[in-house]
């Protein structure tokens, strides 16, 4: 099965790698040589960038109307952090990973943090497509079988998936392994990300007045909405039934809240007719939190359980608002908690 799959047994293992202090030309020029779309930059055998044809690209561009003076080093050009994964991580992972941030190469780095392999998007995107197909080709095999190995295949099947079949957003599964990692880089690289999780306001009402399918098409036009204001860097997931959590990497609570603030406004001034709220359109509920740099939270729990009680405190303060609860008050217990999100 998928989940058994890990990014070890995929990996090209002999990945020729090359140091910060050497030359770009040379490792442009390896780089075709080897025809490698990719170099990654090691030092003491673990990765500590990674020069792309993407970076080189982007690099020419620069040059062209900034000639360097003198030879580049790797050390000054080289993309950083660089993205790992490790050898137990599973193809599912890895997809989410590779989708969700967009990387193409992902070094692979054993419990000492050295490198021992590189997969590619395409190398992930060719085994999960294969398992895609086996298990669709066992479906239809056992339609003559017993109904109960059917709704397993069935099962298995949904499980490949990284994508909610409603909004077209990421699914929970997938949301858990991406904050699973960006929380893990964010406290590996001393990083700041935020997180705002957004709640439908009176969507009860709203199914009550407009029907079941309106609710469900009411919900497609708020993803796609929000898809389209946020940043190519940041992504959206399905948290629960209306509820959507956002990841914005290398953004401070500040920022996050200004971005939430103008998402609500947004999505109001489109104007989706609601005549059981009291704003008369459609409007979303937020609660915004940070991973700070230094001495940031443990988890990604925890993290996601103050946005949690900010949303909350949304809710309590009149809907149609994003929240922040800053550090200084996660401890504070006259700030309310809320418990698990709602399905
Ligand atoms: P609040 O402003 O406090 O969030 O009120 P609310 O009515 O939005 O919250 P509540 O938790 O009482 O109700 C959530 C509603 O969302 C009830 C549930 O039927 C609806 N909902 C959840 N998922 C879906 C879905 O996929 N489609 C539709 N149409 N409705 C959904
Ligand atoms: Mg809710
Ligand atoms: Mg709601």
């Amino acid at each position: 099965m998928h989940a058994d799959i890990l990014v070890s047994s995929l990996m090209t293992s002999n990945v020729i790698s090359t140091s910060s202090s050497a030359y770009l030309g040379d490792v442009i020029q390896s780089m075709i040589d080897n025809r490698y779309s990719c170099m990654v930059v090691v030092e003491n055998g673990k990765p500590v960038g990674i020069v792309t044809e993407r970076d080189i690209v982007r690099l020419m561009g620069v040059f062209i109307s900034d000639r360097p003076q003198g030879p580049v080093r790797v050390a000054n050009v080289m993309s950083v952090p660089v993205e790992t994964v490790s050898e137990e991580t599973t193809l599912f992972e890895a997809l989410v990973i590779s989708s969700a941030q967009k990387i193409r190469h992902l070094p692979v780095i054993d419990k000492s943090g050295r490198m021992v392999g590189l997969v590619t998007q395409s190398d992930l995107a060719k085994a999960h497509f294969k398992i895609y197909e086996n298990q669709r080709d066992l479906i239809e095999q056992s339609v003559t079988q017993r109904t109960q190995e059917l709704l397993q295949s069935n099962e298995e099947l949904k499980s490949l998936s990284l994508v909610d079949g409603l909004t077209g957003l990421g699914n929970r599964r997938a949301m858990e392994v991406d904050l699973e990692h960006t929380h893990s880089q964010a406290l590996r690289y001393n990083r700041s990300y935020s997180v705002a999780l957004f709640d439908v306001d009176h969507f009860k009402l709203y199914n009550d007045c407009y029907g079941h399918k309106a609710g469900d098409s009411a919900l497609r036009h708020i993803s796609e909405y929000l898809q389209k204001s946020i940043r190519t860097c940041d992504r959206l997931y399905r948290y629960g039934g209306e509820e959507i959590l956002l990841i914005m990497p290398e953004t401070t609570l500040y920022g996050a809240l200004i971005l939430a603030d103008r998402t609500l406004a947004g999505l109001a001034d489109m104007n989706i007719p609601h005549e059981q709220s009291s704003f008369g359109c459609v409007t979303l509920s937020c609660g915004v939190a940070s991973q700070v740099e230094v001495n940031g939270y443990e988890g990604w729990e925890d993290l996601v359980d103050l946005a949690d009680r900010g949303l909350y405190a949304s809710k309590n303060n009149g809907r149609n608002r994003a929240t922040i609860i800053p550090p200084e008050d996660a401890v504070d217990d006259s700030v309310p908690r809320m418990h698990g999100p709602k399905q």
